[in-house]
């Protein structure tokens, strides 16, 4: 069997399509665009290319990006201050905290300061509440771009074993909740799990975020499984060779020989996250707006 590649790049340009047709309505109703906020502390190189990223898929879809830097050495009370000031910012629909912070500047306190209806990356402790309690909510965006890439193939969750590998915050928390609301049988594996394969070859949907290249092997996939694979690895120059040094958890070449649908790296999931920021944006702002 050789698996179908589901095409992340593609499906995220649909929904990006969607979102820019979407903001045309929105703004000639409310006479105003969406706006997202991103908040970048520091300089780190990856974070700003990942905000940069943001800003221009923003721009890209019509919503009016806002783009605020702080030093690296900003203290808790200024970031904490910036958060307020667009919280309290009418023009400002979406608000996003670029983590990791720097130092020890305590990410999940101040994650925690975002108003809930413009946490567009759907991390305060509300929106994780309202997730767990099945009620609505602004959900993780990583995890929503796989719920819409497993419908991409119609895959069938209801009564599916679905194994998620990871259980962040970020991403496999809000994942197995997500699974779990459209009634798969879920198991979430982490560092500590006893015989991580066999769990694995259990699952009609498994779905890998650890940063650990390659872990999920051949062995560890039930022919006919979907794989979603989240990681993200860079590889050295000499474990590349003379492919691309950005890899998943997943054993593509061999995986992809059994498996009936799974996602590459890159052009899977990566792409879903920022269609999902926009989806995520508009839908905070239609709320902000009284707007269904
Ligand atoms: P994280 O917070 O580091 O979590 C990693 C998880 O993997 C933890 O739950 C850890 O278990 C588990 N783990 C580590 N080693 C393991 C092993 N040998 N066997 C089984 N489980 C193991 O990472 P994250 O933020 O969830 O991200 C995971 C990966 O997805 C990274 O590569 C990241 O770059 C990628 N990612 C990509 C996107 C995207 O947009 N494409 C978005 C989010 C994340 P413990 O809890 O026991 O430590």
């Amino acid at each position: 069997m050789s698996a179908t590649i589901i095409d992340g790049k593609a499906i995220a340009a649909r929904v990006r399509g969607e979102v820019a047709s979407a903001v045309q309505t929105f703004a000639a109703r409310t006479g105003r665009a969406p706006g997202l906020a991103t908040v970048l502390v520091g300089e780190d190189p990856a974070s700003a290319v990942y905000v940069g990223g943001k800003q221009r898929a923003c721009a890209e879809v019509g919503m009016v990006p806002f783009d605020r830097r702080l030093p690296a050495d900003a203290s808790f009370e200024e970031v904490a201050d910036e958060l307020r000031s667009l919280n309290g910012d009418a023009a400002v629909s979406g608000v996003l905290l670029q983590l990791p912070l720097p130092g020890d500047l305590d990410g999940a306190a101040l994650t925690a300061m975002i108003d809930p209806g413009k946490d567009v990356d759907g991390l305060t402790p509300v929106n994780a509440g309202l997730l767990a309690l099945g009620l609505p909510g602004l959900r993780p965006c990583t995890p929503s771009g796989v719920m819409e890439l497993l419908a991409s193939v119609d895959t069938k969750l209801e009564g599916a074993e679905a194994v998620v590998i990871g259980r962040s915050n970020l991403f496999g928390k809000p994942m197995a909740q997500l699974l779990l609301a459209e009634n798969a049988t879920v198991t979430t594996c982490h560092s500590r799990t006893r015989e991580l394969g066999e769990v694995c070859a259990r699952a009609d949907v498994l779905i890998a975020a650890v940063g650990r290249a390659r872990l999920v092997t051949r062995e560890f996939v039930k022919p006919g499984a979907v794989v979603i694979d989240v990681g993200m690895n860079r590889l050295t120059p000499e474990e590349a060779g003379n492919k691309s040094g950005l890899v998943g958890d997943v054993d593509f070449d061999a995986v992809s020989e059994i498996a009936a649908a799974i996602t590459p790296v890159p052009g899977g999931v990566g792409p879903m996250t920022i269609a999902y920021l926009l989806v995520n944006t508009l839908q905070a702002a239609r709320a902000l707006a009284g707007i269904q």
